[in-house]
């Protein structure tokens, strides 16, 4: 059971990354996580109070603040109608809308879980977090850090460029609501192709390439497929989640590409 002595709601994110610099603080999201582990601390720092549950969209970009929940991703008109949908891909299979309601954009991304479906999502895109003391990052290079626990920084917002990316979603799960045992985002702008994988059981990892040098999507796909690494979890072997992104990643390729998408 997670234990803490005091709660703080802060009124600033100064008052925040001050509170969290000790080890026996922790800045927390909708605890959905946190709850279920033995983690004790002294205080903890809600993040609450600073009006960062606010999706904003612009002519260049949507900003989404670290206290969103999965469910406004999900729900939200300008980021689905933009991206293709994949925000309501990428979490309506997360537990319930109860749930989704509770769980926050910041606690998902800031944590880089191997199974995160929203990790995935935004790594295939053109974005950023904004770490208040780090500043802005591109995710490729956020979700490579290693996740450290004396990592002292605060999660302000997710930023994503317009920057015209089709992008298409699909995770495979052995049971509806399970954790994914595979998920996949393929985006393309042009010539590029940008494809994310996640659930291997890894953390999800990016490839990037141009389509000039190969003949068929079936050759593209499996060469994305092919550039990471997969293992073995009680979920599925890594031979299997190899075999499926193969598939996925082709099958979205089609979609992006508005082929028949081939079995
Ligand atoms: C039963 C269950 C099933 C789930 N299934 C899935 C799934 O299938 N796919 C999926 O993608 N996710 C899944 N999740 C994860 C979920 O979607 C959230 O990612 C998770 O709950 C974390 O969000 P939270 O707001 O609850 O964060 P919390 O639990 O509050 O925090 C998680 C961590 O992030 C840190 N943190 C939180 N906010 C910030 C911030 N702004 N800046 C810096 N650090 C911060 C906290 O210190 C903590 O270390 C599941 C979770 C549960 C409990």
């Amino acid at each position: 059971m997670f234990r803490a002595d005091d709660y703080v709601k802060v009124t600033s994110l100064a008052e925040a990354y001050e509170l969290c610099q000790k080890r026996s603080s922790l800045v927390v999201g909708g605890m959905v996580w946190l709850k279920m582990t033995n983690v004790t601390k002294r205080m903890v720092i809600d993040l609450s109070g600073l009006g960062l549950d606010q999706i904003e969209e612009n002519e260049e970009e949507f900003s989404i603040g670290a206290m969103c929940s999965l469910r406004q991703l999900e729900i939200h008109e300008g980021l689905n109608t933009y991206f293709g949908g994949i925000f309501k891909e990428c979490t309506r299979h997360i537990v319930g809308v109860q749930m989704r309601n509770c769980a926050t954009v910041g606690g998902s991304v800031y944590a880089r879980f191997g199974f995160s479906d929203i990790l995935t999502c935004l790594l295939a895109l053109d974005a950023y977090v904004e770490l208040y003391h780090g500043g802005m990052v591109p995710i490729k290079e956020f979700a490579a850090r290693p996740v450290h626990r004396d990592d002292r920084d605060i999660l302000v917002r997710v930023v994503i460029k317009k920057d015209g990316r089709k992008a298409a979603y699909i995770s495979q799960r052995n049971s509806s609501t399970d954790f994914p045992l595979l998920a996949v985002c393929a985006a393309n702008l042009g010539n590029q192709w940008f494809v994310s994988i996640g659930a291997r059981p890894a953390k999800a990892a990016l490839v990037e390439f141009t389509e000039d040098n190969f003949d068929t999507i079936k050759e593209m796909a499996k060469q994305a497929a092919d550039a990471v690494s997969y293992g073995d979890n009680t979920r599925g072997s890594g031979q299997y989640r190899h075999s499926l992104a193969v598939v996925y990643v082709r099958r979205l390729m089609e979609r992006l590409k508005g082929r028949s998408v081939s079995r």
